[in-house]
C-alpha cells in the first residue's frame, strides 16, 4: 500500500462557490482568480470546476497560456500585467488581457506600435499602496492608453486592503467611483470580500478568489455561514499508535507532556506535504470523523493525533487535516495564519484525487 496522504478536489464545490459569487454579484460578471495554481487546486483542475465562470484571473503569461491550449476561450486576465516586451506578443496571440500598473508597462504598449493588441484592465492605486497608477496620474495613463494602438478595450480596476475588516472600502470605492464614474469603461473592483459585503463594488467584472475555494474571506464570519463548500479534502491515515504515561513527552523537542494517560496516533502527513509546521497543540483535526487535536511538534512528515477519547481508532484510521470536517480556516486561525496561506502550500508531493467530474 502506498503512503496514505490524498487531497481531493470536489468540482461540484468549486461549481457551487461559483453560483453564490453570481448570486451576490447577478449583473457582474465574473472574472475566477485562479492564480498561484488555483489556490494549490491545480491550475487547471481549479478551471475546469470553474467553467462557467465569464474569464479567468491568472499572474503568470504561461498561466495563460496553459488555460487556451486546454481550449478555454473567456477573457484571460493577467493580474500583474506584462514582466517584458515578449510578453505583449504572447499575451496578444492568445488574446489575453494585461494590467497596467506602471509606466514601463505603458512605455512597452506604446514601443510596440499597433503591432499587437491587447485589451488593457488599468489598475488605480485608490489606498492599497501596493499596485497601481496613483489617483493624480490616472488621467494621463488613461489618455495615453486611449491614444495606444496597441490598446484594444479598456477595463479600470481598483483592488481593496480592508475589504475583510472593519474598515471596510468606503474610502477607496469613493476613490475610485469620483474618478471613474463618468467614464464609459467597464470597471472592476471586488475580490470575495467585498462580493460578499459591498454590493456597491460589484459594478462589470467581479474577482472573486477565496470563495471559491470554499474559506471565509473574514476572521468574523464562517465558510459555511456563507454557504460556502470546501473544495478541498486533506486527508491521511494513523500509520502508528504510542501510548504515554502521565509525564511522558511526545515528539522533537518534547513539545507536548502527557497530564493523563494518552494514546497517540501518528499522522502521514507533514510539513514537506504543506500542513503548517507551527501548528500549536490543540489545533482541530478529526479521526474516524471525530474531532480531536493535534499535540507535539508537526515533522517532516508525520504529525500527531490525541487518540485518548477515540479508542476505536487505530493504525489505518481515516485523518482529515481539512475540508468538511475541519474548516482549513479553523486550521488557519490558530496558526496565526489564513486558509489561503494553507491552500496554496499543499505540497507537489501530495497525491490528488479529482471528484465530481462531467
Ligand atoms: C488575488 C486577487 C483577487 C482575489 O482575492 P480573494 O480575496 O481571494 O477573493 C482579486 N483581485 C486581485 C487583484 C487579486 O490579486
Amino acid at each position: 500500500m502506498s503512503r496514505p496522504i490524498l487531497a481531493t478536489i470536489d468540482l461540484q464545490s468549486l461549481r457551487h462557490n461559483l453560483t453564490v459569487a453570481r448570486r451576490h454579484a447577478p449583473n457582474a460578471k465574473t472574472l475566477a482568480v485562479i492564480k498561484a495554481n488555483g489556490y494549490g487546486h491545480g491550475l487547471l483542475r481549479a478551471a475546469s470546476g470553474l467553467a462557467e465562470s465569464d474569464g479567468f484571473a491568472v499572474l503568470l503569461i504561461s498561466e495563460g497560456v496553459s488555460l487556451r491550449e486546454a481550449g478555454y476561450s473567456q477573457t484571460i486576465l493577467l493580474l500583474e500585467g506584462l514582466f517584458e516586451s515578449q510578453d505583449l506578443v504572447t499575451a496578444s496571440q492568445h488574446h489575453m488581457s494585461v494590467v497596467v500598473h506602471s509606466e514601463p508597462q505603458l512605455l512597452m504598449l506604446e514601443a510596440d506600435r499597433g503591432r499587437h493588441q491587447v485589451d488593457v484592465f488599468l489598475k488605480v492605486n485608490t489606498g492599497m499602496n501596493r499596485l497601481g497608477v496613483p489617483v493624480g496620474r490616472f488621467w494621463s495613463f488613461y489618455d495615453r492608453l486611449k491614444a495606444c494602438k496597441s490598446v484594444g478595450k479598456i477595463t479600470l480596476m481598483t483592488h481593496f486592503a480592508t475589504a475583510d475588516e472593519p474598515a471596510g472600502v468606503a474610502d477607496q470605492f469613493s476613490r475610485f467611483d469620483d474618478l471613474t464614474s463618468e467614464i464609459s469603461c467597464a470597471r472592476s473592483m471586488a475580490n470575495s470580500a467585498a462580493i460578499l459585503r459591498y454590493p456597491e463594488t460589484h459594478a462589470d467584472w467581479v474577482r472573486p478568489g477565496i470563495m471559491l475555494y470554499g474559506a471565509t474571506p473574514f476572521d468574523d464570519q464562517s465558510a459555511a455561514s456563507l454557504d460556502l463548500k470546501p473544495a478541498m479534502t486533506l486527508a491521511s491515515e494513523i500509520i502508528a499508535v504510542q501510548q504515554i504515561a502521565v509525564g511522558g513527552s511526545l515528539g522533537y523537542g518534547h513539545r507536548f507532556t502527557a497530564d493523563r494517560p494518552t494514546r497517540v496516533g501518528i499522522v502521514a502527513c507533514g510539513y514537506a506535504d504543506g500542513y503548517p509546521r507551527h501548528a500549536p497543540n490543540g489545533t482541530p483535526i478529526a479521526v474516524v470523523g471525530r474531532m480531536t487535536r493535534t499535540i507535539g511538534r508537526v515533522s517532516m512528515d508525520m504529525l500527531y493525533a490525541d487518540l485518548t477519547d477515540i479508542p476505536e481508532a487505530d493504525i489505518g484510521s481515516p485523518v482529515e487535516l481539512w475540508g468538511s470536517q475541519v474548516p482549513v480556516d479553523d486550521v488557519a486561525r490558530i496558526c496565526g495564519t489564513v486558509g489561503y496561506e494553507l491552500l496554496c502550500a499543499l505540497a507537489p508531493r501530495v497525491p490528488v484525487r479529482v471528484h465530481g467530474q462531467g
